[in-house]
């Protein structure tokens, strides 16, 4: 039961007609033959799978795949477990992943995928179903050189490890070790990568020191919130913990908390892990949304799910950076707002691609069966997260525009040099 449809003609993709991407397009002067296929996600996926539950009924689930682009190499995206999940949403997802490995330097292309369900209304068993009857449902769309899925909204190391261990049960015995980096997000002893876990949420800081050390900003009791907190939310909370930077209110699906002298993250991350929500934590303030995002502190952490920072929303903020941990929290209205309010952005493709750069170690060390120690993984997130904050710095700079529309620059040159260079077949 599956429709898988090839290059379509009359789709762009979300991205591909947003402001922010025809901005950068036009104030660089991208080619208009790289600009049409940019505007376009080369493959999407679309997979109806039926699936027992533990009551023995059937359910079908809609599953998505979308692959933007590859010319810089496999495509490489997460997979997310999460009712808002439909196809132009993970179009716009996909590209974004495309600019995210291009700005990093990596040799990889973008793509997204998930399964339009919320994973709390199934037992552990249904989910371990759902997720194999997805990877089979897929074939091979997915591939360790061709497409490779890693964690995301409500996916872990254990999802991936469902479908790697699916994906090897359907490639014949002889190629299942050359097969082991289908997957980032692994759990250690699968052949996952030291710091994998926390890598998302070092890149948030790593770039967050980058900003401050730029604007002789000092850390050391600078005050934040932080919306999600799950793996980047809770990761950024605890790495922010050696600065003395002080957590103020956190949000997520349960509610919304405060505490003037400060949340202990690791307490926190700790109560969330046995309770599955900041609600009822103790000693805290409980506060609504509004309260919330009015809180006043040096920066703000936007870490679940995009379209946060809205019109509506975005005159509440009282920070100085929005450190954009989530993908696409901000839409371009709530980002004039930010803008008319001298509010820096640390732009989501930047600030949040140690997730990306992290799984791109996992994938060599997987390919040429390495395992490396935490020293040299840590070395090499903060040389490349730096570098690319030094090209979106620059590009800002010499283009005299904001850094989300540098961070689509970076990329598209990148990305027009090489299509210049290959041409287009035939
Ligand atoms: P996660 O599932 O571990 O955590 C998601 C968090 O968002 C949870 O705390 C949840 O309670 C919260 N949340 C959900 N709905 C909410 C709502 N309506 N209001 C407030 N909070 C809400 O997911 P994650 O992996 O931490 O991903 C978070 C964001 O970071 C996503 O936008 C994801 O695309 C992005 N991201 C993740 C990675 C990664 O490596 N996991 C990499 C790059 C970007």
């Amino acid at each position: 039961m599956s429709v898988v449809s090839a290059r379509p003609d009359s789709a762009p993709s979300t991205d591909g007609t947003s402001y922010q991407f025809n901005r950068a397009a036009d104030l660089m002067g991208l080619d208009a033959d790289v600009r049409r296929i940019l505007a376009h996600a080369a493959n999407e996926s679309v997979v109806n799978f039926p699936v027992k539950m533990d009551d023995g009924h059937v359910e079908i689930f809609t599953g998505y795949r979308v692959q933007h682009n590859n010319v810089l190499g496999p495509y490489k995206g997460g997979l997310r477990f999460h009712p808002d999940v439909d196809l132009k949403h993970v179009r716009e997802l996909a590209a974004w992943m495309t600019w995210k490995t291009a700005i990093s330097d990596l040799p990889f292309g973008g793509a997204k995928g998930g399964i339009a369900i919320d994973p709390r209304q199934y037992s552990e068993r249904e989910l371990e179903r759902i997720t194999r009857r997805f990877t089979y449902a897929l074939g091979d769309v997915i591939g360790p050189d061709h497409d490779i899925p890693a964690p995301d909204v409500n996916t872990n190391a254990q999802v991936m490890a469902w479908i790697l261990d699916t994906y090897l049960s359907m490639v014949p015995p002889q190629q299942r070790m050359r097969s082991m980096h289908v997957v980032t997000g692994k759990p250690i002893g699968l052949g996952g990568c030291v710091g994998r876990d926390k890598a998302t949420g070092q890149g948030v800081v790593i770039s967050i020191e980058n900003w401050a050390r730029d604007r002789g900003f000092s850390l050391k009791d600078a005050t934040y919130t932080v919306q999600g907190f799950g793996n980047v939310g809770s990761w950024t909370a605890r790495l922010l913990a050696p600065y003395h930077a002080r957590l103020l209110a956190v949000e997520d699906h349960t509610g919304a908390i405060m505490r003037e002298r400060g949340l202990d993250p690791f307490e926190l991350a700790g109560w969330v892990a046995e309770h599955g929500g900041v609600a009822g934590f103790p000693d805290a303030d409980p506060i609504d949304h509004r309260t919330f995002l009015s809180t006043k502190a040096d920066i703000f952490v936007p870490a679940a799910l995009g379209g946060q920072i809205t019109a509506e929303t975005a005159p509440l903020l009282d920070v100085q950076l929005v450190a954009e941990a989530a993908n696409g929290p901000t839409t371009h209205e709530g980002e004039l707002v930010l803008a008319e309010k001298g509010i820096s952005i640390l732009p989501d493709v930047l600030c949040n691609s140690g997730g990306v750069i992290v799984s791109y170690l996992e994938w060599l060390q997987s390919k040429r069966s390495e395992a490396w120690d935490l020293d040299e993984v840590d070395g090499k997130l903060r040389r490349k997260i730096t570098a690319a904050y030094e090209r979106v710095r620059d590009t800002a700079r010499t283009h005299g525009c904001d850094w989300r529309t540098a961070a689509y620059i970076v990329a598209f040159e990148r990305l027009e040099r090489v299509y210049m260079e290959r041409g287009i077949f035939p």
